[in-house]
C-alpha cells in the first residue's frame, strides 16, 4: 500500500526503513526492501516493519534501494507474496515494488509460464517483474541485456492493464532507481546528492521539501546526481519542482 525509494550516497536500508515507517498509517500486512549491493538483495517479513528490520543484516550495503508495505489484493498476506518481486535466474536481474492492481495478470502469467518463467508468488505484481525481464533479457535465463531497463519498461507497460506505482532496480544498471506510474500516487523528493521516492511526501519530508509529482504514464530515473522524467513516448520532460510548505 506504500512504496518508497532511495538513490544516494548513504546506506539505503536505514533510509528505506525510516520512510516505510512514515507510511505505516496507510495500513499494511507485510513489508520488504531490496538494496542494490553487489547484486540484488531482498528482505521481506509479514507484519510490522520492526519484523522486517530484524531480518536485515547489520551494515547492509547498497546506496540505492526500494521498499514496500503491502495491502494484499491478489494472494494471501505471507512472506512469499510480500514485495519486492524479482526476476532472473541466478543471479536475479530485476527487483520491483508495486502499488495497485494488474487487471490482465492472469493472461500475462499464463503466457510467461509458457515461455519458461517460474512464478513464486500468487500476486498480480510478479507478472510485471517477469514481463520486464522478458523484454530486456529475452528468456528466463537470459544473461545479456538486449535493451536498457527504461526501454524494456516502456514496452512492458504497453502490455499491462490496471493501476500501478512502480519502483524498479536492475542489477545491470547499478546506481539507478526507475519509477513508473498510472492511477496510483507517486512523488519524488529532490535532495543534494541523493533523491527519494514515495507514495506520498511524508515518506521523505524530513530529508527534503522539494518534490516532483509524477503524472500518469510517466517514467522516471533517479540517481544520486539527479532526476529525469520521461513521457510515455520516452521524451524527456521538464522537471516541475514544487516546494511543500505545510507541516504535519
Ligand atoms: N496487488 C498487489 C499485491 O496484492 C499490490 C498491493 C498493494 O498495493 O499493496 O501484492
Amino acid at each position: 500500500c506504500g512504496i518508497v525509494g532511495y538513490a544516494g550516497r548513504s546506506a539505503a536500508a536505514p533510509v528505506l526503513i525510516e520512510s516505510l515507517k512514515k507510511l505505516e498509517y496507510r495500513g499494511y500486512d507485510s513489508a520488504g526492501i531490496t538494496v542494490l549491493g553487489s547484486g540484488i538483495e531482498t528482505y521481506k517479513a509479514v507484519g510490522k516493519i520492526v519484523n522486517l528490520e530484524s531480518e536485515l543484516p547489520k551494515n547492509l550495503g547498497g546506496t540505492v534501494g526500494i521498499g514496500h508495505t503491502r495491502w494484499a489484493t491478489h494472494g494471501r498476506p505471507n512472506t512469499v507474496n510480500a514485495h519486492p518481486h524479482n526476476s532472473g535466474e541466478k543471479p536475479e536481474k530485476i527487483s520491483i515494488v508495486h502499488n495497485g492492481i494488474i487487471e490482465n495478470y492472469m493472461a500475462l502469467k499464463e503466457r510467461l509460464i509458457g515461455e519458461g518463467y517460474k512464478f513464486k508468488s500468487e500476486t498480480d505484481t510478479e507478472v510485471i517483474a517477469h514481463l520486464l525481464h522478458k523484454h530486456i533479457y529475452g528468456k528466463p535465463d537470459g544473461k545479456e541485456a538486449q535493451c536498457e531497463l527504461l526501454v524494456g519498461l516502456r514496452e512492458a507497460l504497453k502490455e499491462i492493464e490496471g493501476s500501478y506505482a512502480l519502483g524498479i532496480l536492475s542489477a545491470d544498471e547499478p546506481g539507478k532507481l526507475v519509477l513508473a506510474r498510472k492511477d496510483s500516487p507517486l512523488v519524488i523528493g529532490i535532495g543534494k546528492g541523493e533523491n527519494f521516492a514515495g507514495s506520498d511526501v511524508t515518506a521523505f519530508l524530513n530529508h527534503t521539501r522539494d518534490v516532483i509529482f509524477v503524472n500518469d504514464f510517466e517514467t522516471a530515473v533517479l540517481s544520486p546526481a539527479g532526476v529525469e522524467i520521461f513521457d510515455r513516448d520516452g521524451n524527456l520532460t521538464e522537471n516541475k519542482i514544487e516546494k511543500i510548505e505545510w507541516d504535519f
